[in-house]
């Protein structure tokens, strides 16, 4: 008898143009659409959903349209799609998509409305152009601004900003007024990442800005960390994962699935899932993917879930339950990190302190034991 998931992902590999930090599977969208790659993309989608489909439950508890930019594509092709999850979702299904504010209309969110998306995660990065620049992200002046007040106006309810700190010339006061437009503008939902490098994007920054840029903005990302928490969870917002924040009763269900260790299914390039103790990630590219190149399979064990687990659930404000962690952690180090004020034990959960969540990864190295 296989597993049922409750949580789908789906991954829609395009992009109106590729930003220069970007670390995604994503590929510029026209090209593709020229040669019809698209449509036999989504076509190739709903054939890996349907093989999938006993192991599917119906309806699903969320689902999560990502990638990539879900916007970028052509909203008769991306409606098309949307309404192919129909038989998932149910009056209770989380169903989230990701939009880019440059590719969000009017449009697309009634053609939303239609499809029962519940949910829309918005890839600000950062209101600042300059801040936009130095990410190498090719928007227009104003078009976050543009979004969000679409959002607003059409009583949006379920909603996210993502927001990068550590950007290349962003100085603390930037970066606070990027936080502080996010709280004003009344997003329920803002998630804060630190910008990672990749090799293409460090060798683009260093012929533009010269060799220090990296270095001056990773210095200034260690003040901005706990920047973020002091202003967010100070204008009412409930810290609820290392990155997440929210509006009480707006957390991401989809994101909190993953954290509890359920098990989920991603469809298309480069998605990842994990059903028992069978982990599968499809090929990155769009070609490897419409060859049906071979997944990697990566058989898991009880002890690589624990780990894994614990390692997420500490990342939390929710923390893990104590009959979970106590195989996976080294013991002296948790109580030395207890004294340390970075984790707390409270009613059989062991949990990270605001502070222990600003540490995160540090914390983790420090306590978790390697489930080899
Ligand atoms: S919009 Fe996002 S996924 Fe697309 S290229 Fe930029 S960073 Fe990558």
């Amino acid at each position: 008898m296989p597993d049922v998931v409750g949580s789908l992902y789906v991954h829609v590999p395009f992009c109106t143009v590729r930003c220069d930090y970007c670390d995604f599977a994503s590929e510029p969208v026209a090209g593709h659409l020229r040669a019809g790659r698209v449509a036999t993309y989504f076509q190739r989608l709903r054939q890996e959903i349907q093989s999938a489909e006993h192991v599917l439950a119906q309806p699903l508890e969320t689902v999560y349209v990502g990638g990539g930019t879900p916007t970028a594509v052509p909203p008769a092709l991306l409606n098309d799609l949307l309404e192919a999850f129909g038989v998932f979702i149910g009056p209770e299904t989380e169903f989230t998509v990701e939009a880019n504010p440059e590719t969000l209309v009017e449009s697309t969110l009634d053609a939303f409305r239609e499809r029962r998306v519940t949910r829309l995660s918005l890839g600000v990065q950062s209101f600042s152009p300059e801040a936009l620049r130095s990410l190498g992200r090719r928007v227009s002046p104003g078009a976050a601004d543009r979004a969000v007040e679409l959002l607003r106006r059409s009583a949006w309810h379920e909603w996210s900003i993502d927001l990068v700190f550590g950007i290349p010339g962003q100085d603390l006061t930037a970066f606070e007024a990027d936080v502080a437009e996010a709280v004003a503008v009344g997003a329920p939902h803002i998630s804060v990442y630190d910008l990672s490098y990749t090799a293409d994007y460090a060798r683009c920054l260093e012929r533009r800005l010269g060799p220090a840029a990296r270095g001056e903005a990773e210095a200034l990302a260690e003040e901005h960390y706990p920047r973020v928490s002091e202003i967010l969870t100070g204008a009412g917002y409930h810290r609820y994962e290392v990155s997440s924040y929210c509006r009480p009763g707006h957390e991401s269900r989809h994101n909190q699935a993953y954290w509890r260790g359920a098990d989920y299914l991603g469809v298309g390039a480069s998605a990842v899932s994990t059903v028992g103790l069978r982990r599968w990630a499809n090929p990155k590219g769009v070609a490897a993917y419409l060859a049906c190149e071979p997944p990697e399979e990566e058989r898991l064990t009880p002890a690589i879930k624990r780990y894994e687990r614990v390692m997420l659930g500490l990342r939390t404000a929710a923390g893990v339950p104590w009959s979970l962690a106590d195989e996976a952690v080294d013991h002296e180090a948790v109580e030395r990190l207890i004294g340390l004020g970075l984790l707390e034990k409270r009613c059989a959960t062991l949990l990270s302190s605001p502070r222990g969540l600003d540490l995160g990864n540090a914390v983790l190295a420090a306590v978790l034991r390697s489930p080899e």
